[in-house]
């Protein structure tokens, strides 16, 4: 989560609404207990007692259109899911240095539906953990430090990941060998120049690193570039900038915790944007909410670090997390989602292009599979963030969950479950209709 998104749509007790008393008492607690970093989503935050499939309910027994999270991939309480992991919890749950069938069976079938010589696997609890190591790996095997990643991009919580997060805002500081480059704006540049002119601006910046005595060991970009306001949508915007890092010895890290497991259409984001990557990064959808997150690379590049480095990951890769995985899997093909976010993302995209055309609020629209960005503007072309969060809290009024992001946080971010069906659409369609025109 983006620091423009939690401006847009956390919770602001100064602007509170009334709430039941019983979810008063619990907001103090929490707020008491949890403080400043626990954000909540809304103006009125949602209570949230249960869910199942895309649907979500609160206390009072009430139903939400979840189209926002993209965690529980297969669904909320995921039948299949649940039963693999408790049947797992009930045999065995032990770390990975152990001979176990399961961790070495999945990591081959992800390897298999990565392909491109990303041969071997490293399992972890969450993204960010993945991206710290995606980092730690990179400056150990070329000996250098500097690392450039995108101008709002967001890699997670830890120390190194956060240096690689700008979107956290002015007082998550960047060091001098992290250096930023601006995403490609797909607004304003038709793919092919987007693509060149990105390139040239990862050259510019290992000039910049190495005028402040860095090399430049690795590029991380969200393949999707979603917290950049979702750029990645169009194909083959990022190769040239994979070959310019390359040209110049770092390598290039691609960070699939949002495109990765079908998001898009296609398992992975990254093929389709013409990259090669030396170390791929995925999390969130991977378990359905179990925490597991990998990181994937070329033997050559992983095998160094772990001959080097002594390395060992309590709870990744654990049985349990890998029954989670696994399922996520299963289902994933068995219900033939990655066809259904490319075919419902389709005409989902052509929907709400068409809905666009009615709201002057509405300035652009971008999807790919089943992520979707709609732009926010005042009705004069600048970016509204707080037009974008009016529309959020309105919606969630009539109980449909979405959010918004962007470097102007005027994005709003649309990415259900990919169970999200046909029957499914009006509902989202007929609340975003409603809260553009009770927004205006
Ligand atoms: N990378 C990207 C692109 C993400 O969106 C996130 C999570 N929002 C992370 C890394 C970090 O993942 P986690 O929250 O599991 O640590």
């Amino acid at each position: 989560m983006t620091q423009s998104m939690h401006m847009a749509n956390s919770f602001n007790p100064a602007a509170a609404v009334a709430l039941p008393e019983a979810d008063s008492e619990l907001l103090e607690r929490r707020q008491r207990v949890l403080g400043a970093p626990y954000r909540l989503f809304y103006q009125r935050p949602v209570h949230l007692v249960r869910g199942e499939g895309v649907l979500l309910y609160d206390a009072d027994g009430r139903d939400y259109l979840d189209a926002y999270n993209n965690v529980p991939v297969v669904g909320h309480s995921n039948p299949v899911v649940r039963a693999r992991v408790s049947e797992q919890l009930s045999v065995l749950n032990t770390h990975t240095r152990y001979l176990n069938d399961a961790v070495v069976n999945y990591a081959e079938r992800v390897t298999g539906l990565l392909g491109d010589g990303l041969d071997q696997a490293v399992f972890v609890c969450t993204g960010s953990e993945a991206v710290d190591l995606a980092l730690r790996v990179s400056r150990h095997v070329t000996g250098r430090r500097g690392v450039i990643a995108t101008a709002h991009a967001y890699h997670g919580t830890t120390e190194a990941a956060a240096a690689v997060s700008p979107s956290l805002g002015p007082n998550n500081p960047i060091p001098s060998e992290i250096e930023l480059v601006t995403a490609p704006d797909l607004a304003a540049e038709a793919p092919e120049q987007a693509a060149a002119a990105f390139a040239e601006r990862v050259h510019q910046a290992v000039a910049a690193l190495r005028a402040r005595g860095h090399e430049p060991a690795a590029l991380i970009v969200d393949s999707i570039m979603s917290s950049d306001g979702l750029q990645g949508t169009s194909p083959r915007v990022l190769g040239p900038a994979a070959d310019a890092i390359r040209a110049h010895g770092g390598l290039y890290i691609a960070d699939e915790v949002q495109p990765g497991f079908g998001r898009t259409g296609d398992w992975w984001g990254f093929p389709g944007q013409g990259v090669h990557p030396d170390l791929v990064v995925t999390g969130k959808p991977m378990g359905n909410g179990i925490p597991i997150a990998g990181l994937f690379g070329r033997p050559d590049v992983l095998d160094r670090f772990g001959r080097d480095v002594r390395y060992f990951n309590t709870f990744g890769g654990n049985p349990v997390s890998i029954a989670a995985a696994d399922a996520v899997l299963d289902e994933l093909i068995g219900r033939r989602l990655l066809e259904n976010a490319k075919n419902l993302g389709a005409s989902l995209l052509d929907e709400l292009r068409t809905l666009a055309t009615e709201h002057d609020s509405v300035t652009g629209v971008r999807g790919s599979g089943l992520f979707f960005a709609i732009d926010i503007s005042d009705g004069e072309g600048a970016p509204d963030p707080a037009r974008a969060a009016r529309v959020v809290n309105e919606m969630r009024e009539n109980r449909v969950l979405i959010s918004a992001s962007g470097p102007a946080a005027n994005v709003l971010k649309v990415r259900p479950p990919l169970v999200f069906g046909p029957e499914h659409a009006p509902r989202l369609l007929d609340a975003l209709d409603a809260a553009l025109r009770a927004t205006r």
